[in-house]
């Protein structure tokens, strides 16, 4: 079984990676089902993949908290009476250096960049458990398996993630359930992400790189169908995605 017919959650869908995610993959026959905060959007991308022919829900999800994840896997099996894959994407990237003690900015990407990350794992492990199979895919970063100044609490998040994925990787292949990972490492891709960035500082840095290298989220769209489209057998499990033109 590929894309076509598979039931996909995915966090993080009212904008960028997301958003092109949901589209690519609804265009390619799977299930999707959209969670984020923000209604409007969520309405909207809905209405576009459903007026393209394609099937998708949306269900309004903070994934700060586990209840919201748990209603929107809920939400697919009850809809597309199914669950196959969950794509761990929502994060913010607010960077700083850490002497500028911006606690309040750490405190939410730890909830939302790692915890939000468990609360989806938990939410679809009793699931995947059951029925012996499943795919976890988390959108990790470059600043996931490098170090970059001002990153310090984001890349905390996500090198965070890189290793919980690999555990559930090892650990199910250990108890021999079938549940594959696969965790996406992307440079600088043009989406609403620096919107998040409070430090000016950092934001005129980034927003320097991006305009001069950064490329569309499609690019990571199309590595999320490659991993999910792989037969069961074969787990395509890290990907690292930079623009042509980022050293
Ligand atoms: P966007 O800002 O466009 O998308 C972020 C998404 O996360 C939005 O849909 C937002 O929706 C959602 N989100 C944020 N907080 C929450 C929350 N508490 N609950 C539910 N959803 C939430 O940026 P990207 O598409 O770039 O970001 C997607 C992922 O990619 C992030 O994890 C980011 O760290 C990662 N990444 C991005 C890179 C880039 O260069 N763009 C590079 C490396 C990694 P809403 O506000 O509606 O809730």
């Amino acid at each position: 079984m590929t894309i076509k017919n598979k039931v996909v959650v995915i966090t993080g869908a009212s904008s960028g990676i997301g958003e092109a995610s949901a589209k690519l993959l609804a265009s390619s026959g799977a299930k999707v089902v959209l969670g984020a905060r923000r209604a409007a959007r969520l309405q909207t991308i809905t209405d576009d993949i459903k007026r393209n022919g394609g099937q998708a829900i949306y269900r309004v999800t903070d994934v700060t908290h586990p209840n919201d994840l748990a209603a929107l896997v809920d939400a697919a099996q009850q809809e597309f009476g199914g669950l196959d894959v969950i794509f761990n994407n929502a994060g913010i990237m607010p960077t700083s250096p850490i002497s500028a003690l911006k606690t309040d900015e750490w405190n939410e990407m730890v909830d939302i960049n790692l915890k939000g990350v468990l609360n989806g794992v938990a939410a679809v492990m009793p699931t995947f458990t059951k029925q012996k199979s499943g795919q976890i895919i988390t959108t990790s970063s470059v600043a996931g398996i490098k170090s970059f100044p001002g990153a310090g609490v984001y890349g905390a998040t996500k090198f965070a993630v890189r290793n919980l994925m690999e555990v559930i990787r090892t650990e199910s292949a250990q108890e021999g359930t079938n549940i594959r990972t696969a965790t996406l490492y992307p440079a600088a891709i043009n989406t609403e992400l620096l919107s998040t960035i409070s430090d000016q500082q950092a934001l005129s840095g980034m927003q320097q790189l991006y305009s001069a290298v950064g490329i569309t989220p499609d690019a990571i769209a199309r590595v999320v169908a490659f991993a999910i489209d792989q037969p069961v057998e074969v787990n395509v499990n890290e990907f690292t995605i930079y623009p042509t033109k980022q050293a």
